[in-house]
């Protein structure tokens, strides 16, 4: 544990529709709406922003998205801007998930051009990182990660730099059920800090550095133990607001 802010975020990647997001905003807020010891962010499809606006207003629960494009705005059909996520009432948005850089190709370059509109718009990129199954068991797991992180973080002033999360996500471990150990969590961890040392010097030690993959109300507590551990991005146990309501809980200790 360390006494960096504590960041839950919740990715509901495809899932929920507007009434169903209505509910579970409701829900969530009744049950954990009074909590300030760490921050809470939804990071919900761009479709559910504008009522999650509205359902969140003034509460504790950040609101964030799960990807926009580089421009302020322009021919590109289908993207979205960092303003018209501000206008949203978005604080975060998550950069560069392993399933837009597999699925839809996203490469480095892209990322980092993201990272940085994201920071010009004053919103806080979660910029995930993370290394596949063949990369882990050839023994490239860090220097995977570290590659990510210096490309995907070039050219930032520190005080951009103090805006950044990151969220280590290895990929054989997102939607499987299947955990790092806190121990290799934190081994890594510990890596992206040193490489963000790397680049900016001590304003490594203020960045919340968070852990993805299959989190769930049972190992929630045991990860955030970590020193370099300073939350989780959560995927599939974020989608019930009563069993995410009690990860959180449990967060705290
Ligand atoms: C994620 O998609 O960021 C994630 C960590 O998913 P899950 O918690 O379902 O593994």
């Amino acid at each position: 544990m360390s006494n960096r802010r504590q960041i839950i975020a919740g990715n509901w990647k495809m899932h929920k529709d507007n009434g169903e997001a209505r509910d579970y905003a409701a829900k969530f807020l009744e049950l954990v709406g009074e909590i300030t010891e760490l921050d809470m962010v939804i990071c919900a499809p761009f479709t559910a922003l504008s009522v999650l606006k509205d359902e969140l207003e003034e509460s504790v629960v950040h609101l964030g998205a799960q990807n926009m494009f580089w421009t302020g705005e322009g021919a590109y059909t289908g993207e979205i801007s960092p303003r018209m996520l501000t206008d949203m009432a978005c604080t975060y948005v998550i950069i560069g998930h392993s399933e837009r850089r597999e699925i839809l190709h996203e490469t480095d370059e892209m990322i980092a051009k993201k990272v940085k509109a994201a920071l010009n718009a004053g919103l806080k990129p979660i910029l995930c990182v993370g290394e596949n199954l063949n990369q882990r068991e050839d023994g490239r797991a860090l220097a995977t990660v570290r590659g990510q992180v210096e490309r995907d973080l070039p050219d930032l002033s520190p005080e951009e730099l103090r805006r950044v999360v990151i969220a280590y996500e290895p990929i054989w471990a997102i939607g499987t059920g299947r955990t790092a150990s806190s121990a290799d969590a934190q081994e890594m961890c510990a890596g992206i800090r040193s490489t963000v040392a790397g680049i900016a010097g001590v304003v490594a030690e203020e960045i919340p550095i968070l852990y993805g993959g299959s989190v769930k109300e049972g190992n929630i507590q045991e990860l955030m133990a970590e020193t370099d551990i300073d939350g989780a991005l959560v995927g599939g146990a974020s989608l019930d607001a009563e069993g995410f309501a009690r990860l959180v809980r449990n967060a705290l200790g």
